[in-house]
């Protein structure tokens, strides 16, 4: 039988494993702070902890490993890819960002995905399985290791529907914004989701002060449906009323993606159904052109076409950036530097 990842449990769990031993509590509290704070990989490096603990506890839980395979530095603004490798073999893709504001660090939250959305890299092979809360906790904790810097901001944006890793992304969300741990707070927190309407209703009902991010990508149902599957199951008439929902919940103003494709979704009647779609929402947009992947026909429009995108919905009074591109050298969309791995060692 597989064991169970000791770095799962959150403080409470971890607190009944080692009672249940019959241990003083407090050896739960330096397991925790040797997991979350100091991002130890094994029960080794825990020096404060009795040998005779660590082997009772290496009977039913092991601590599922990352391994780092591969990392792009960027030379123009010192973003990162990482490329890790997991426990099983499988591997997985997260970004380390440097912003005036602090350090970011954008995580997968399965291996693949099975949205298929038709501009995304991550989804082209489907999903291989959910990370643990554990496994994208670790991501965090290798690259704080690898840079030796602190991380104040956290997306969940790499490969993967985290709505659709309902349970384990919530787990994730209380580990890292826990006192014990890293103690993120959960409005540096964002979580990116296509529109699974009713986890997004259960998300709001949690009160998180998280960032919800929705990647709407088109304003009308027929558009948003030749670009992402999700829309034939959650039409916009329940997606956007979840979203006024989640807003009402938590006060967290919602954060549309919108990825520029050139001729596809990119019109100055595209604008005028954006803004009549989210009129009166409390909400900002983020424009990205679209990043072109390899196996897609899909292009970035001219810069010109996205001022004037932009410069419409701010004509209607909508919050608007565009997203700044950050390791412009090392880009390739999301999920390619991990596409071309498995392509390399399959
Ligand atoms: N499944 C979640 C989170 C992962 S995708 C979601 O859909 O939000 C993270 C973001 O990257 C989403 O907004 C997604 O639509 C966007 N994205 C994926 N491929 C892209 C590409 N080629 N160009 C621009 N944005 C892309």
């Amino acid at each position: 039988m597989e064991k169970e990842d000791l770095r799962s449990l959150d403080h409470e769990q971890l607190h009944k494993l080692i009672t249940d031993l019959g241990e003083k509590k407090y050896r739960a509290d330096q397991i925790f702070q040797w997991l979350h704070v100091k991002g130890a990989n094994s029960l080794d490096e825990m020096t404060n902890v009795p040998a005779a603990l660590k082997d009772r506890i290496r009977q039913t839980h092991e601590i599922h490993m990352l391994q780092t395979e591969k990392v792009l530095k960027s030379e123009i603004d010192d973003t990162r890819k990482y490329l890790f490798s997991l426990h099983d073999g499988n591997v997985i893709e997260s970004v380390f960002m440097r912003y005036e504001h602090g350090n970011s660090v954008c995580i997968s939250s399965q291996v693949g995905c099975n949205m298929g959305c038709r501009f995304c890299a991550s989804t082209i092979d489907g999903k291989a399985r959910d990370l643990s809360a554990g496994e994208m906790l670790a991501q965090i904790y290798m690259i704080m290791r690898e840079t030796g810097e602190k991380i104040s901001n956290v997306v969940v944006m790499g490969s993967g529907e985290p709505l659709e890793n309902y349970v384990n992304l919530l787990q994730f969300i209380r580990m890292l914004t826990d006192e014990h741990g890293l103690h993120i707070s959960q409005r540096n927190l964002t979580v990116s989701t296509c529109g699974l309407v009713d986890k997004i209703r259960s998300l709001a009902d949690e009160k998180f002060q998280l960032t919800l991010a929705i990647s709407l990508h088109a304003a009308t149902d027929e558009k948003r449906r030749d670009l992402m599957p999700i829309a034939n199951r959650f039409g916009l008439d329940e997606l956007i009323p979840a979203c006024a929902y989640y807003f009402d919940q938590t006060g967290r103003r919602i954060t549309f993606e919108y990825a520029l494709i050139k001729g596809e979704n990119d019109s100055d009647r595209d604008a005028s159904d954006l803004s009549a779609l989210i009129r009166g929402l409390n909400c900002h947009v983020n424009l990205i052109p679209v990043n072109p992947v390899t196996e897609r026909n899909y292009q970035q429009p001219y810069k010109t076409a996205v001022l004037a995108f932009k410069n419409k919905l701010e004509k209607n009074h909508i919050n608007v950036t565009i997203r700044r591109e950050m390791g412009r050298d090392i880009s390739g969309a999301c999920g390619q530097l991990r596409r071309s791995f498995s392509a390399h060692f399959q």
